[in-house]
C-alpha cells in the first residue's frame, strides 16, 4: 500500500446579496473606491478538494478592489452603515 497524502484546502465562497441600489456602493475606507457591497460568506476547510468542516458563515461588506471586508450582524446594522454613507456622500459634495 503507497502512502497518500491528505490534501487539506480552504473554500470560501461569497454570494452577492441583492438588497437594491440602496445598499451598493458603500465608502471604502481603505483604497477611498464606492464599490463595498454586502455579500453572504461562507469559508470551509476542504480534504480533496472537498469542502468538509465549516469555519466562517457570515455576512460581510465587501470591497472587490482592495479585499477589505467588515462584518455586519443583521438588517439594522446594514441600515446604519447605509445611513453613514449619506453623511459622507453629504460631506464630499
Ligand atoms: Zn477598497
Amino acid at each position: 500500500m503507497s502512502f497518500v497524502p491528505i490534501i487539506f484546502g480552504k473554500k470560501d465562497w461569497d454570494n452577492e446579496y441583492d438588497l437594491g441600489p440602496k445598499y451598493k456602493n458603500f465608502y471604502c475606507p481603505n483604497c477611498h473606491n464606492y464599490c463595498v457591497k454586502p455579500v453572504k460568506r461562507r469559508e470551509f476547510i476542504s480534504i480533496w478538494f472537498i469542502p468538509i468542516f465549516p469555519m466562517y458563515f457570515g455576512k460581510q461588506l465587501m470591497c472587490p478592489i482592495c479585499n477589505w471586508r467588515q462584518d455586519f450582524k443583521d438588517q439594522s446594522q446594514l441600515d446604519k452603515v447605509a445611513a453613514e454613507q449619506v453623511i459622507i456622500n453629504k460631506q464630499q459634495q
